[in-house]
């Protein structure tokens, strides 16, 4: 089979013959249908200095995001039969640590990742323990089914606490920060301010639902928030940028008694003040992978109630042999999300 793999320790990918896995007990052979690019598929592709210190093994079939449809079971599965169209939950876990064994299997201690620990998706087939099948009901666009993995991150960041007639900023509109809009939206928050500093994303922060749209780079978002909310700020704020000015911002711009979700992954260590949480008493919720698999449902009937749109975030669409150009339309700032079509 084609597969897109890691094979030298250097910027790039390379298109590989791979043999097509073959399933053991208890696991799945997905044909792949669609797999779209996450971030940090970007990041391992230009091989960031973080990347390459946690990619032990090399070569390794990339990509996670993936939807498609199940061509052979191995023994003892009952999750799922041949036939069945899914999406994959990236993120393997054990099933036996602690956090497992207590309904947190999302910070599994012994958490394998699809297409950095495990051989990934960007590729024909794909083989998956049964657990990380998720079915997806033939009213969601098959072209979406791939974006619930990273909508799953967004449901957890913004619903971290409920959102029903609360006042919410969202910094950074990158995919999910977008997915993060309509969710709550969708779920009954009052006033979505979005805070991003790139034209076509702040573009589409207003399509998927925002109230107010700021450019953090043109104009004191702090300032902003106050004037919206006569003083009193923001009962949350989900911060999804991963950038330190927006990641302190927060801090200002969150009532006392109010909460911050953070999804942003920082690339360095930043100075706060605890002081800013404790005398606000403000609750503070760290965001990782999915909750399985209560995050999946909640994406599912989002998407099925039809009030949550991802058509305008899939702007670009390749076929694998033409990963170069896919790669670089995210890193060039003109894809939103980038999907490849496979078979
Ligand atoms: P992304 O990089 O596409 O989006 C981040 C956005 O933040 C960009 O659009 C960028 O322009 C914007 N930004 C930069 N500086 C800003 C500022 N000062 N104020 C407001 N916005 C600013 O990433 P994404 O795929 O949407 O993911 C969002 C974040 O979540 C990333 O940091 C990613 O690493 C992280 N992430 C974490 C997990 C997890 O499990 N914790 C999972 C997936 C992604
Ligand atoms: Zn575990």
């Amino acid at each position: 089979m084609k597969a897109l793999a890691k094979t030298k320790r250097a910027k790039g990918f390379e298109l590989i013959d791979a043999p097509v896995p073959k399933v053991g007990a208890g696991e799945v052979l997905v044909k792949v249908r669609y797999a779209s690019i996450c971030g940090s598929d970007v990041h391992l592709y230009e091989w960031a200095p973080w990347m390459a210190e946690h990619m032990k093994e090399i070569p390794r079939i990339v990509g996670h995001e993936t939807s498609g449809e199940v061509v052979a079971i191995g023994e003892g599965v009952k999750e799922v039969q041949v036939g069945d169209f899914v999406v994959l939950e990236t993120h393997i876990a054990c099933g036996s640590c602690y956090q497992c064994r207590t309904e947190r299997m999302h910070v599994c201690r012994n958490l394998k990742i699809l297409g950095f620990d495990v051989d990934g998706s960007f590729a024909e087939f794909v083989k998956v323990p049964a657990r990380n099948c998720w079915k997806v009901p033939p009213s969601i666009p098959k072209e979406w089914a791939s974006l619930m993995e990273p909508m799953g991150n967004a449901v957890d960041t913004v619903l971290a606490e409920p959102v029903a007639g609360q006042r919410i900023a969202i910094l950074g509109c990158g995919p999910i920060g977008l997915m993060g809009i309509a969710i709550a939206k969708a779920c009954g928050a009052t006033l979505v301010i979005a805070s991003e500093p790139h034209p076509l994303r702040r573009e589409l922060a207003q399509k998927m639902g925002a109230d107010i749209v700021v450019n953090p780079k043109e104009q004191d978002l702090v300032e902003v928030v106050m004037v919206e909310t006569k003083g009193d700020g923001v009962d949350a704020v989900a911060e999804m940028s991963g950038n330190p000015n927006a990641f302190l911002q927060a801090f200002e711009i969150v009532t006392p008694g109010g909460w911050i979700a953070w999804l942003g992954l920082l690339n360095q260590p930043v100075i706060f003040n605890p002081s800013d949480v404790i005398m606000k008493a403000v609750r503070i919720h760290g965001i990782t992978g999915r909750k399985m698999f209560s995050t999946w449902e909640m994406v599912t009937r989002l998407l099925t109630s039809g009030k949550v749109d991802l058509d305008p975030l899939i702007t670009h669409r390749f076929p694998l042999a033409n990963f170069e150009d896919a790669f670089e339309s995210i890193i060039n700032h003109q894809a939103i999300k980038v999907v490849f079509e496979l078979s």
